[in-house]
């Protein structure tokens, strides 16, 4: 597809929130980026238009047998005023891979962020600039062939929309209070829990749920053969540090493969400390938290980047991790990453756009 994206702006801007009161994807910039797939004819009309409702066929194949992807980055505004990508190429990667075992046609990704770059020049003063704020960009695809049949939908719309966001978590980098999940379970090896599709999302709505309700911010996810190897936490990637190692689940078919986990594993090997992905199982985990070999534990994703983790419940059991209190290495790898991210400390890996 070689077509110019066209450009429609709107006439009735929309007042911006209060960068104090931001929330996390609460409010939606003035544009948004689609385009169209039809079969025989691929990707097509790409289009920046007013931010809008879209009108859809109730029997559009979304609605009933899931078949959508999506994804999430950041934009930064930085004190000099330059306006920068996290890392873009592999979330159009990993959407990519989503698509593919959804069985929903690739975007190519060069357009995904050419379109980008256009809704972001379009909506550029909707990126706010106070520490801690960033603007969110949430590409997703959605299966739209009015048809009941289970096969994949020949029609498709791709779909950029942004928000400004505060901080994912009210708690800040504060260590939040986890539950282990020994019932549900997020995702198995073979099903889709490597995509970021719509279900694995909504699956894990009750668990989420139950554990708010005993005071838990999130779950920590079980593998779904045994509940005997960890997974992730909510939606994050989860980090050990034990014995002055890091440690962290590997990438074994079920898990998101994070892109802060990558950047969070890159950088501690760039300060020569080492990183041990294997499988890990919550019962040596408490193992080693009851004989203080546990030093620290974190998640890490685009919307909180790092949130430490003060304390989990297994089996009502609680284990409190580093005195409740955010880790050294927590704290450092918060600070790097979102000083590389906002453009405050250099970034020596090329990884800003
Ligand atoms: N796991 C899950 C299930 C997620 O939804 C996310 C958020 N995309 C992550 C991990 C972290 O991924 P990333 O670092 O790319 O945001």
């Amino acid at each position: 597809m070689t077509e110019l994206i066209r450009v429609e702006r709107t006439d009735k801007k929309k007042n911006k929130p209060e960068q104090g009161k931001l929330g996390f994807g609460k409010h939606f910039t003035d544009h948004m980026f689609i385009m169209n797939y039809t079969d025989g004819r691929g990707w097509h009309d790409p289009r920046v238009i007013p931010y809008q409702p879209i009108a859809l066929d109730p029997a559009a194949k979304v609605f009933h047998y899931g078949q959508t992807i999506f994804e999430g980055l950041k934009a930064y505004r930085t004190d000099d005023g330059r306006i920068l990508l996290f890392r873009p190429q592999l979330n159009f990667e990993r959407m990519n891979r989503s698509n593919e075992r959804l069985g929903v046609p690739d975007v190519d990704g060069e357009i995904a962020i050419e379109a980008l770059r256009k809704l972001i020049e379009v909506d550029r003063d909707w990126i706010p600039s106070e520490e801690g704020t960033s603007l969110y960009i949430r590409p997703f695809v959605i299966a739209t062939e009015p048809e009941l049949g289970v096969s994949p939908s020949l029609e498709y719309q791709f779909i950029i929309i942004m928000s400004p966001v505060g901080a994912y978590y009210p708690e800040g980098v504060n260590p939040v209070k986890i539950y282990v999940e020994c019932d549900y379970v997020r995702a198995v090896r073979g099903g889709v829990g490597e995509a970021k599709t719509a279900g694995n999302y909504a699956g894990g709505l009750k668990a989420q749920e139950l554990a708010k309700a005993k005071g838990y911010t999130q779950v920590l996810w079980l593998d779904g053969v045994q509940r005997k190897y960890i997974e992730e936490v909510g939606s994050m990637n989860v980090f050990f540090k034990l014995e002055g190692k890091v440690h962290t689940p590997i990438l074994n078919g079920s898990i998101l493969a994070g892109i802060t986990r990558r950047s969070i594993i890159e950088l501690l090997r760039h300060w020569n400390i080492e990183v041990v992905e294997r499988a890990i199982t919550i019962e040596e985990l408490y193992e080693a938290g009851r004989d203080g070999r546990l030093e620290e534990a974190f998640g890490t994703g685009t919307a909180a980047v790092i949130s430490p983790i003060g304390e989990l419940n297994w089996q009502d059991d609680p284990l409190v991790i580093n005195g409740g209190k955010t880790g050294e290495l927590s704290a450092k790898l918060y600070d790097t990453l979102t000083g590389i991210q906002q453009g405050r400390i250099a970034d020596p890996f090329g990884w800003m756009v």
